[in-house]
C-alpha cells in the first residue's frame, strides 16, 4: 500500500528562532516515524518579510513590484535551509527546495501572483530515497523564470496547492495559535475556539481579515475539497477543521468577527454625475492591478457627487499615482485619502436564512458611540468600516452582541 502523505505548512512566528526551529524539526520526524511521507512548507523566521519590506520602502515608496519580489522571497529560502539543518542534526534525511526548484509556476503579478501549474515530479523523487521534502513557502516562478511571490500569507497556497498536486492525505496549517477562534483571540479574550467552519465561511472571515489563513489558500482548498486542519505548533491538541458545509453548522447565525486594520479609503470629490463615469473611473484603477474593496457614492443633488472607496493600504501609494490621472480625466474636483480606517465585520451562513443581523451589529456599534462610515453586505457577510483606533472595540462588542463567547 502506498504510504500516507502530508503536507504541513509552519507559519512565520513557529520558526522564528532556533530553538523553535529545532522543535518544528521534531515535529516532522514524529510523522515520519509514524509512517507518513512529510512535505514541510515554511514561512519566513518571524517578521522577516516585514522587515525586508521595510528596507524597501526607505529606498523607494513605490518599488519595482520584480525587485520586490527578489528580495521578499530571500526569506522563505533562509527557513527552509534552516530547517533541513535541524531534522538533518536531528539524524534524519531531509532536502529543502525554493518554489522555483519544486516547479511553482505562476502568472506574472508580481507580489500577488497566482500558481498556475505544479510540476511535483522532484518531490516525489525526493520522497521515495525516504527524505522530508521541505519547501519554501510563498513563491513561485514564472515561465521567463522570474521569482514572484503569492500575496502576504501566501505560505497557507503553497501548502494547499502542494496538497493538491501531491494528492496529499491530509493538509495542516500550524500556527501560533490552536486554531480558528471566533475572532482574534489576540483581541477578544473570551473568543472561542471553532471546531469546524466551511470553507464558504472561513474564505469570507480570512478576506475580511482574519489572518490566521491566507483567503486564497481557503478558495483553494474548496475548489478541491481539500479539507484543512488549522491547529498549534507547539500543541498537541485538535485544532479546527475547514470542510465542506455541514449540517449543524446551519444552525449558527454567526460564526465570527473580524477586523482588518490594513484598508485606507479614497475619496474622489465633485465627480460629474454622469453615465458612464463610474466605469471609467474604475476601468482605469483595475488596468493598474489594484484592488477596490468597499465602494460608496452619495446621491447628487447638484449635479456632482463624492465617490469613495477602499484599497489595501500597502497599494495605497500606487492607486494614488493612478487615481490623480483618473480625477483630471473624469474632470472631477479633487481627492481625499484616509489611513485611519478599519474594516470589522461579522460572518455567519446563517445570515442566508434570517434577518435582523444588521440590525443588531449597528445597534451595537451604536451603543459605544462607534460611528459608522461606510457598509457593505453579501449574502453571508456584513461589514463596517469605523475609526481604527476604534477597531478593536468595535470587535468585542460585536462578539459580545452575538453572544459568540466561551460559556
Ligand atoms: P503564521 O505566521 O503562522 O502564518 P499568522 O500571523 O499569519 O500566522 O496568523 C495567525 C494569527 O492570526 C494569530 O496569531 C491571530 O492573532 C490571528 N487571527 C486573526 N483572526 C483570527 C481568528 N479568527 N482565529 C485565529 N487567529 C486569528
Ligand atoms: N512570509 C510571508 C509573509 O509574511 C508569507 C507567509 O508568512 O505566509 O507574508
Ligand atoms: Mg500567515
Amino acid at each position: 500500500m502506498a504510504k500516507k502523505l502530508v503536507v504541513q505548512k509552519y507559519g512565520g512566528t513557529s520558526v522564528e528562532n532556533i530553538e523553535k526551529i529545532m522543535i518544528v524539526a521534531k515535529k516532522i520526524i514524529s510523522y515520519k516515524k509514524k509512517g507518513y511521507d512529510v512535505v514541510a512548507v515554511v514561512s519566513a523566521l518571524g517578521d522577516t518579510t516585514d522587515e525586508l519590506l521595510g528596507l524597501a520602502s526607505r529606498i523607494s515608496k513605490v518599488p519595482s513590484e520584480r525587485e520586490l519580489d527578489m528580495l521578499i522571497s530571500t526569506g522563505e529560502q533562509v527557513s527552509m535551509a534552516l530547517l533541513a539543518m535541524a531534522v538533518h542534526k536531528l539524524g534524519k534525511e531531509a532536502i529543502s527546495f525554493t518554489g522555483a526548484q519544486v516547479g511553482i509556476i505562476t502568472d506574472t503579478s508580481h507580489t500577488k501572483a497566482r500558481i498556475i501549474a505544479i510540476n511535483a515530479r522532484r518531490i516525489h523523487e525526493e520522497l521515495k530515497k525516504g527524505k522530508i521534502v521541505i519547501v519554501a513557502g510563498f513563491q513561485g516562478v514564472t515561465l521567463a523564470q522570474d521569482i514572484t511571490t503569492l500575496g502576504r500569507g501566501g505560505s497557507d497556497t503553497t501548502a494547499v496547492a502542494l496538497a493538491k498536486a501531491l494528492k496529499a492525505d491530509v493538509c495542516e496549517i500550524y500556527t501560533d495559535v490552536d486554531g480558528v477562534y471566533t475572532a482574534n483571540p489576540r483581541i477578544v479574550k473570551n473568543a472561542r475556539k471553532l471546531d469546524r467552519i466551511s470553507y464558504e465561511e472561513m474564505l469570507e472571515m480570512a478576506s475580511l481579515g482574519a489572518q490566521v489563513l491566507q483567503a486564497r489558500s481557503v478558495e483553494l482548498a474548496g475548489k478541491f475539497n481539500i479539507p484543512l486542519h488549522v491547529r498549534g505548533s507547539f500543541s498537541e491538541k485538535q485544532g479546527t477543521f475547514i470542510t465542506k458545509e455541514v449540517n449543524a453548522m446551519e444552525d449558527v447565525l454567526v460564526s465570527g468577527v473580524t477586523l482588518n486594520k490594513n484598508e485606507a479609503k479614497v475619496t474622489i470629490c465633485d465627480v460629474p454625475d454622469k453615465p458612464g463615469i463610474a466605469g471609467r473611473i474604475f476601468s482605469q484603477i483595475a488596468k493598474n492591478n489594484i484592488n477596490i474593496d468597499m465602494i460608496i457614492q452619495n446621491v447628487s443633488r447638484t449635479g456632482s457627487t463624492d465617490v469613495s472607496f477602499t484599497v489595501i493600504a500597502s497599494d495605497l501609494e500606487r492607486a494614488l499615482k493612478t487615481i490623480r490621472k483618473v480625477v483630471k480625466n473624469v474632470k472631477a474636483g479633487g481627492l481625499t485619502f484616509d489611513r485611519g480606517i478599519a474594516k470589522v465585520s461579522v460572518v455567519g451562513i446563517g445570515m442566508r436564512s434570517h434577518s435582523g443581523v444588521a440590525a443588531r451589529m449597528f445597534k451595537a456599534l451604536a451603543k459605544k458611540k462607534i460611528n459608522i462610515e461606510m457598509i457593505s453586505t453579501s449574502e453571508i457577510k456584513i461589514s463596517c468600516v469605523v475609526r481604527k483606533k476604534r477597531g478593536e472595540e468595535a470587535v468585542r462588542a460585536l462578539h459580545k452582541a452575538f453572544a459568540l463567547g466561551r460559556k
